[in-house]
């Protein structure tokens, strides 16, 4: 089918994606697909406005009717489910298979998002006066400003909106400027559960498709009381920064250093499948991608060659095509950031095995590469930074003192996981004594969270939690309510007032 088709299937018109300013270049082969209309500083002012008198429609309405709305979205992700994962393996290049899975995520915490809608809980706490109670209200906050990476293009959007909504505010989506068009199309997919919801107010949510520049009008303005951002950690120490300075609140999203433990009581089949899918799936350019291993002395010898092999046979190739298990990376400046990775590694004292470009002469403008493999003699300087594409750092220790040492001795603090059957290692690994990350898994890889859970990581992460659990409390703001019953006043610290 062709991308124009898609692009029609979805809802989009021609000038949705011709004749704009910002380009947009499928990934795949380097080709122009599209120019979109982008907003200047002061459109998203204007934005910013019409979405607090949204907000100001909608904190009003009961939250189980809110969560109506997301219901529908979730119904209409559901029946555009097969063109938007297509667009999405088009515009950012991951195969489609996790193009197809990227959209169904985003159905998934609809659903979530609709019975949250009736769970929006809080406390009721004892007081210590008589005939009075205490309880928790949770309101909404207002606007919601959403920026996002490259490489969850629709996901993150999904996960943001359907709780922000469900919460009663209204949201501002600024995309990443290389996946402007699959943002457009969620665009259109909301319209039209806002169509079918009949009575939900205009400009609800919206899209700010341009640079920086644009998420930096959302960041600084205080009619956006809460910026959920995604993206590197450059990015999110000025965003945090900036929100912070003008006592706003940011959920922050930020890059990730992953590890793998293998000890000698893993197994090792296991621990093998894991490794392929979380340090190569989407061309090692997930946030939670695993990026180093961490490998008994005595076991690396049985397990290393395995992978290596395994390595050998994964085929790479058009995203779009069955079978293909690796696409292409984003553009030319992440393979340049790989190489120059690699190159690091190697003065490092690395053993590399892959990483070089392929099927450069039928994509001379497709950034194709075989997975790296390296192997340090230390976790020196180049390992503790995020390089965005496939290279798996392998590390060796003795005891399991050191291998969490080791895990926890990085910058970044997102996922990580252990591959042992001793309880005693994986609960040690589990404890307070063992991985400092948000996510600390046993027995399966880093990447791909299921969305039930709250999603986030500590350190230069950035903290912020999306998605599951109580994620949803960073939406809202908590009031504390005393409630006096009684026809007494007492004051507390028994200060008299004598009033006659
Ligand atoms: P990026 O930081 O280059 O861009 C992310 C977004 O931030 C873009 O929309 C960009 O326009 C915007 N932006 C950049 N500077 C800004 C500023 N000063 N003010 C406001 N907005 C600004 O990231 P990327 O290359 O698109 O994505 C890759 C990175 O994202 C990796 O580090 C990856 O680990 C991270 N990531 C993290 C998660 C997570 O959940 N922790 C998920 C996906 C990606």
């Amino acid at each position: 089918m062709s991308y124009e088709k898609i692009l029609k299937n979805l809802g989009l018109d021609e000038q949705d994606y011709k004749n704009g300013t910002l380009a947009v270049y499928s990934p795949t082969d380097g080709s122009k697909i599209a120019s979109v209309p982008e907003v200047d500083g002061a459109e998203v002012t204007h934005m910013i406005g019409q979405a607090k008198e949204a907000f100001l429609a909608w904190r009003d309405v009961p939250a189980p009717k809110r969560g109506e709305l997301v219901r529908l979205l979730g119904e209409e992700l559901r029946k555009s489910k097969e063109d938007l994962g297509k667009l999405v393996t088009l515009e950012c290049g991951k195969v489609l298979q996790e193009g197809l899975g990227e959209v169904q995520e985003m159905i998934d915490i609809c659903d979530f998002a609709v019975g949250l809608s009736r769970q929006l809980y809080g406390l009721t706490i004892a007081s210590e006066r008589p005939g009075h109670f205490m309880r928790e209200t949770w309101h909404p906050l207002g606007v919601c400003g959403v920026i996002s990476a490259f490489n969850f293009p629709v996901a993150v959007w999904a996960w943001n909106t359907a709780l922000a909504i469900v919460c009663g505010n209204a949201v501002i989506w600024k995309p990443s400027e290389k996946t402007p068009l699959t943002a457009i199309a969620c665009g259109k997919i909301f319209d039209r559960a806002m169509k079918r919801f009949g009575t939900a107010p205009a400009h609800l949510s919206q899209i700010a498709n341009g640079g920086r520049e644009v998420g930096e009008v959302l960041v600084a303005s205080p009619d956006v009381p809460v910026i959920s951002a995604t993206g590197s950690t450059r990015m999110g120490r000025i965003v945090g920064t900036k929100v912070a300075e003008r006592f706003g609140r940011s959920i922050l999203e930020l890059g990730g250093n992953n590890a793998m433990i293998v000890t000698p009581e893993a197994d090792l089949d296991m621990a093998l499948r894991a490794t392929l899918f979380s340090a190569v799936g989407t061309a090692g350019q997930r946030c939670t991608t695993l990026r180093r291993m961490i490998v008994h002395k005595d076991v690396k010898d049985k397990l290393l060659p395995k992978i290596q092999k395994a390595y050998a046979t994964i085929k790479i190739g058009d995203p779009m095509e069955k079978g293909s298990l690796i696409g292409p990376l984003i553009d030319k400046d992440s393979y340049d950031a790989m190489q120059n990775a690699l190159a690091q590694a190697k003065e490092q004292g690395g053993k590399i095995v892959g990483g070089e470009r392929v099927l450069s002469n039928e994509y001379p403008n497709g950034y194709y590469v075989r997975p790296a493999i390296v192997e340090m003699p230390a976790q020196s300087d180049v390992v503790k930074h995020e390089t965005f594409a496939p290279i798996l750092y392998v590390l060796t220790y003795d005891c399991l003192d050191e291998a969490i040492k080791l895990q926890n001795d990085v910058p970044q603090g997102l996922s990580s996981c252990i591959f042992s059957t001793d309880v005693r290692e994986t609960e040690y690994f589990l404890s307070s004594l063992g991985s400092d990350c948000g996510i600390a898994n046993v027995n399966i890889g880093p990447s791909g969270a299921e969305i039930g859970g709250a999603f986030g990581g500590e350190k230069e992460t950035g903290g912020g939690r999306e998605s599951g659990s109580d994620a949803w409390k960073g939406y809202m703001r908590r009031a504390t309510n005393t409630i006096n019953y009684s026809r007494e006043l007492p004051l507390a610290q028994g200060v008299e007032f004598n009033v006659d």
